[in-house]
């Protein structure tokens, strides 16, 4: 029955009244905006995914494009679902200084998904580009499962890079998504002497020519949420610097 339901989510087949009544509110302009938008509106995509028993209403279903409405894949919007909390450090010392920081904030019995903690669970100590392939594989499938999570449960990420090949701009999703972002920033001149080799040395620069700050992070989640807000999806502006509750 559920997975009959999964296979109808994809066909558009809401009634034309109730989605003259959602571009009359809410405007056909796409609420996603992820990397590669379009911008207009072709497509009824429901907030609550159809396939988590997201209705047919004028409060569940925004326009999108064709685009977003794709590369969204059902991950949810922060809280409509599973809250991620995305922990962003420079790769000095993998992502030790995230975990930390992570186990300072999380509640017992939140998962973590770390580099580091998927590295040793692997039973990995100085691991090859093979292995480091398969610990990127293990923390993609977590991602992939938790983001799509009906379930109301605050998940902890780690992440030193905000790319990839098939996502070049993972921070944009983020913030599309409306992710809890953190970014923890030791400083330029610890990292380099953490760093055990040159190709981590090289990293770290890398890191830090995208200048990336919590002060930026919080201007881009507050520029969202104003825009989640008009789309009646948020009650309030962002809490910059605290874990958001609602
Ligand atoms: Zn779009």
């Amino acid at each position: 029955m559920g997975r009959r339901r999964s296979e109808m989510g994809r066909r558009q087949t809401i009634d034309p009244l109730v989605r003259a009544k959602v571009i009359d509110t809410w405007g056909n302009d796409c609420w996603l905006g992820l990397p590669g938008c379009t911008k207009v509106g072709a497509e009824d995509d429901h907030i609550v995914p159809y396939s988590h028993g997201g209705m047919d209403t004028v409060a569940n279903i925004r326009r999108a494009c064709k685009h977003c409405n794709a590369s969204r894949q059902d991950r949810v919007l922060y809280g409509y679902g599973a809250r991620l909390h995305m922990v962003i450090v420079p790769p000095g010392s993998c992502d030790r200084e995230a975990v930390e920081w992570i186990d300072a904030h999380k509640s017992a019995g939140d998962p973590v998904v770390s580099f580091s903690t998927l590295t040793t669970a692997m039973g990995l100590t100085n691991p090859s580009l093979a292995c480091r392939r398969a610990v990127a594989m293990a923390w993609s499938g977590a991602y992939r499962q938790f983001a799509t999570s009906a379930e109301p449960i605050d998940v902890w990420l780690t992440r030193t890079t905000i790319s990839s090949n098939r996502h070049p701009r993972l921070l944009d999703e983020w913030i599309a998504l409306d992710y809890d972002l953190h970014v923890i920033d030791p400083g330029f001149s610890v990292e380099w002497e953490r760093a055990r080799d040159d190709a981590t040395r090289r990293r770290v620069r890398q890191w830090y020519a995208l200048h990336l700050s919590q002060a930026l992070v919080d201007a881009r989640r507050a520029e969202r949420r104003a825009r989640l807000v008009a789309l009646g999806l948020r009650s309030e502006p962002v809490r910059i610097a605290s874990r958001p509750k609602w």
